[in-house]
């Protein structure tokens, strides 16, 4: 038997379930000769092998599950990068779209591991150092494919921080190539990768993007936290009759500039302002029929859950007092830990506080390239709700 990581009695469960972490109190024993980062066999109380995981002995979330029962831990990783190609290959227009999430961690059975498409170029994130073991081999089995010109990689973001990881940023594998223009449902934007946010665009709200131009016909729309102007171009392309975008980051507003060039939309359709969205809520009228409200994550840890519903709750509310009657709001929470049930119960907090008739229209999470997986939902991060203010 090949030494490993020994669970405690009744511990197993975390196997039965599909859970794809293994927390430090589930462990009664580690191998002797234990290097964090690496892959080990687990084996219940009696000696049953579970399954692979690799660990990280200093973290107290510290073995991310690679592979359940028998199976070969390498063999089962490479067989879920090829089952998340071939979802996104039949669940998209591939002639309308070429930026989407190839691979989106625990939710196609890759811990750790966030793989981006743009065009003809991968970006990948790692937010685990047993991700960043794998990476060259992964990095070699998806260049292999002949598929992509580039491979590169941005692992930044706060899951590194908790297993005290440096950034780490640059070219893995074929040619650099610092922005893309990417299509979106037949649209186009210009993506960094380097200076951007995340991997360079946010991929999650595609899907709510198009919703945006479907009811936007003839009206004034406000897309507060903008970045690089997502919904903004989407609610030209379905014709209203103009947009304002609001983002703090002087860069966010000149990518907003640029895709409003790309698709060759009319000067006087959009204005794009670079301010505190904090201080434009408070100081403006807001004399528009579609407010579109995508915040930075309010909760970055678990702790922080009672300030960001407080923050949820002011913004909202402040937004919902002044919109005009017959307006609607697309409000959304992109905070792992804020729970959707909470998130509904701030909106119906933020209606209350600023006396409104409010009516839910719909729900969404991320977009389909995003899948959750069942037996693991802690992934599921982002909320939003379109809202009728009457
Ligand atoms: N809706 C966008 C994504 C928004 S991400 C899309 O579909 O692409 C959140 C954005 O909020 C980031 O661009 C960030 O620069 C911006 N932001 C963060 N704090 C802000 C603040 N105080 N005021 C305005 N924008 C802010």
């Amino acid at each position: 038997m090949q030494e490993g990581v020994v669970l405690k009695k009744g511990k197993e469960v975390i196997f039965e379930n599909r859970h794809q972490w293994i927390f430090s109190g589930a462990v009664y024993a580690f191998p002797k000769e234990f290097r964090s980062g690496a892959i080990y066999p687990v084996y219940s109380s009696n000696s049953e092998l579970l399954g692979h995981a690799y660990f990280n002995k200093s973290q107290s979330l510290c073995g991310r599950i690679l592979s359940f029962g028998v199976k070969d831990p390498m063999e089962e990783l490479y067989s879920n990068i090829e089952k998340a190609l071939e979802l996104r290959r039949s669940l998209l227009d591939l002639t309308q779209t070429n930026a989407y999430r190839l691979i989106n961690g625990e939710g196609d059975g890759l811990p750790g591991l966030i793989v981006d498409q743009y065009d003809q170029y991968l970006v990948i994130q790692s937010g685990t150092l047993g991700m960043d073991h794998l990476l060259p081999k992964i990095t070699a089995y998806l260049s292999s494919k002949k598929l992509w010109k580039g491979i590169f990689e941005k692992s930044t973001g706060s899951s590194r921080k908790e297993e005290k990881l440096l950034e780490k940023i640059g070219v893995l594998w074929g040619e650099d190539q610092e922005s893309f223009v990417i299509q979106e449902h037949g649209l186009f934007f210009e993506v960094n990768w380097r200076k951007g946010q995340k991997t360079g665009f946010f991929l999650d709200q595609r899907e709510m993007r198009q919703l945006v131009k479907s009811f936007s016909k003839d009206k004034k729309v406000l897309n507060c936290f903008s970045y690089s102007g997502g919904f903004s171009m989407y609610a030209l392309a379905g014709q209203a009759e103009f947009v304002h975008s609001v983002d703090i980051s002087e860069q966010a507003i000149g990518w907003c500039e640029r895709n409003c060039e790309l698709s060759h939309f009319s000067k006087d359709r959009y204005t794009h302002q670079a301010c505190d969205a904090f201080e434009f809520l408070n100081q403006r009228k807001l004399d528009y029929d579609l407010i579109i409200l995508d915040p930075p994550a309010f909760a970055k840890k678990k702790q922080d859950i009672p300030k960001a519903s407080r923050g949820y709750r002011e913004i909202n509310s402040q937004v919902l007092k002044k919109m005009p009657p017959k307006s609607l709001l697309l409000t959304s929470s992109c905070s792992y830990y804020m729970e959707e049930s909470l998130f509904q119960t701030i909106i119906f907090q933020a209606a209350k506080a600023a006396k409104r008739q409010v009516q839910i229209l719909s729900k969404h999470l991320m977009g389909i390239d995003h899948p959750i997986n069942i037996y693991h939902p802690e992934i599921n991060y982002l909320k939003s709700y379109l809202l009728y203010v009457d």
